[in-house]
């Protein structure tokens, strides 16, 4: 047993069990996470399709780990779409808050609490993809989450992050207007000094074996609800490896 400590943030975990009856009101604090999930898995799949899926099966009986799952957004939707999916997270509340959704949508998603690190020591180079979005900015040492990934996804498997940027932009339209002005997540959901720049995300990549293969920015108008995928990695942002 390592003596290691876990790379949780208790204080981060408690944001998100207070929250968790809301994770699927599609109006309450996670609208934004609702909105943008089909970008999300749209930009998966094309990838899946150009980057992985010789056969071209698509999601059929692919296995995916949703490190950070919160309460099953993603991780439902890809497992709607044929793959076998385990959601991964270190908060109680929002792993139940799954687990019964999961029941009600007659899917079948595999939830744990356990970290990306201990996961990645049970299941070296098991899954065909790894998904871990909108939780690097929430945990002690990104860079070992990012190790973990690499860790849990076979050779030539693909693995997604998505995170937010860190500039003067991210900071006006993430913290001042979605959490100050319009209230649109609660206050004190991110911290500007945890988000993180493209170019420092891919050098941990890189250094973990992980090329890039794509970005893309997943903007998202808090006023409008208006969201799209596009070229400016300025504020929210997704990027595709490829392990080597
Ligand atoms: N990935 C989901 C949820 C994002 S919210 C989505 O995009 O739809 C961030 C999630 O990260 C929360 O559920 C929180 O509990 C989880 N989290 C934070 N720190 C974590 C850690 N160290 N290990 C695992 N999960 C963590």
């Amino acid at each position: 047993m390592s003596s290691k400590p876990l790379n949780v943030n208790e204080d981060e975990i408690a944001k998100f069990e207070r929250i968790a009856s809301q994770w699927w009101d599609l109006t309450g604090d996670f609208k934004p996470l609702h909105q943008i999930n089909p970008l999300r898995v749209q930009f998966i799949s094309q990838h899946l399709a150009q980057h992985y899926d010789g056969i071209n099966s698509g999601f059929s009986g692919k296995k995916i780990i949703d490190v950070g799952c919160g309460g099953g957004i993603l991780s439902e939707s890809l497992a709607k779409l044929g793959a076998k999916v385990t959601g991964i997270d270190m908060g109680t509340e929002p792993l139940n808050v799954a687990k019964l959704h999961a029941l009600e949508s007659a899917v079948s998603v595999t939830y744990q609490k356990i970290t990306a690190e201990e996961k990645a020591q049970e299941c070296a180079e098991e899954f065909d993809m790894v998904t871990c979005m909108e939780m690097l900015e929430h945990v002690p040492d990104p860079a070992s989450v990012i190790q973990a990934c690499s860790a849990l996804v076979k050779p030539g498997g693909l693995v997604f992050f998505s995170t937010l940027n860190k500039n003067i932009k991210s900071y006006l339209l993430a913290i001042i207007a979605a959490e100050k002005l319009f209230k649109i997540v609660p206050q004190g959901t991110h911290d500007h000094d945890k988000f993180i720049r493209p170019s420092q995300l891919i050098s941990w990549a890189e250094e973990n074996n992980l090329k890039c293969i794509d970005a893309s920015g997943i903007h998202y108008n808090p006023i409008t609800g208006n969201h799209k995928l596009n070229d400016s990695l300025d504020v929210n942002y997704i990027l595709c490896f490829r392990k080597l």
